[in-house]
C-alpha cells in the first residue's frame, strides 16, 4: 500500500508499475519494463540495468583499435583520431602498438596477396573479443584494383567482418559513424545462450587459418568457414 505522500509523488506511478509487473510475473522472471518508463524512472534519479547491459556498455565505449595501416585510407582513419574529428568522443583514442592489447582491427587499405597472411596472423594475436570494420572499397572489394592480379578481393575471405564502411577513401565521419554502428552491435549482444557472440560459444577456434602466398596465388585463396563464393542465378 502506497501512503498519500507516497501516491502523490510524480514517481509513484511508475514504481506501482514495477512492483506489479514484477509481482505479476513472478519472483523467478525479470519485472518487464517499458524504455518510457525506465525514462521516467531516470528523471527522478533511479537507474534500472540489468548486468548484460552493464557488460555491454562498459565494452563498447572502450573500443581499443590497433595501430595499423594498409594504404590511403589509413590517412583518412589518423585523420579520425586528431582534434577536428576526435575519435576520443568515443572512447576509442587508444590505439594499442601491440595486437595483444588491442579489440578492434581497422582494415584501412589495400590488402594486398602478400600482405593478406600478415594481416590475418595480427587479427589471431588479438584477444577476443574482438571486432573488424573492412574500411574502404580496397578492404571491401579490392576497389580499384579488384581485377588486378596482386590484390585480395575483400579481407572478408579469410576474417569474419563486422562493419563495412564504403568509399575511396571514407572520410574520417564515416569511419566514426562505423564505430557507433559497432557500438550499437556490442551493445545488442547477448551473453549467454545460442545468441551470443563467437567469443562466448564453447567451440569457438578464435584463431583462423593463415594463408600461404604460392605460386600463382593465396593458397587457399579464401576461407570457406568465413566466406562462399556468392551463386550468381541467371534468368533464362
Ligand atoms: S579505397 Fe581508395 S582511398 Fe582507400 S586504400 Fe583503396 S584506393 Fe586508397
Amino acid at each position: 500500500m502506497a501512503t498519500d505522500d507516497e501516491a502523490n509523488h510524480p514517481s509513484s506511478s511508475v514504481l506501482s508499475v514495477v512492483k506489479t509487473t514484477g509481482e505479476n510475473a513472478g519472483m523467478s522472471e525479470a519485472p518487464s519494463i517499458s524504455q518510457a518508463e525506465r525514462d521516467e524512472l531516470r528523471r527522478h534519479g533511479i537507474l534500472l540495468t540489468s548486468m548484460e547491459e552493464l557488460y555491454n556498455w562498459g565494452r563498447s565505449h572502450s573500443v581499443w583499435p590497433l595501430q595499423f595501416g594498409l594504404a590511403c585510407c589509413a590517412i583518412e582513419m589518423i585523420a579520425a583520431s586528431m582534434a577536428r574529428f576526435d575519435i576520443a568522443r568515443f572512447g576509442s583514442e587508444v590505439f594499442r602498438p601491440s595486437p595483444r592489447q588491442a579489440d578492434l582491427l581497422i582494415v584501412s587499405g589495400t590488402v594486398t596477396k602478400k600482405m593478406a597472411p600478415q594481416v590475418v596472423r595480427l587479427w589471431n594475436q588479438m584477444p577476443e573479443p574482438k571486432y573488424c570494420i573492412a574500411m574502404g572499397a580496397c578492404a571491401i572489394s579490392g576497389g580499384p584494383f579488384k581485377q588486378g592480379y596482386n590484390v585480395l578481393k575483400g579481407i572478408d575471405r579469410f576474417i569474419p567482418v563486422d562493419i563495412y564502411i564504403p568509399g575511396c577513401p571514407p572520410r574520417p565521419e564515416a569511419l566514426l559513424n562505423g564505430l557507433i554502428a559497432l557500438q550499437e552491435k556490442i551493445r545488442g549482444q547477448k551473453i549467454s545462450g545460442p545468441d551470443a557472440p563467437r567469443h562466448l560459444q564453447r567451440d569457438d577456434k578464435c584463431e583462423y587459418p593463415i594463408p600461404e602466398f604460392g605460386a600463382r596465388d593465396l593458397e587457399p585463396p579464401s576461407n570457406p568457414e568465413v566466406w562462399q563464393a556468392p551463386t550468381i542465378v541467371r534468368k533464362e
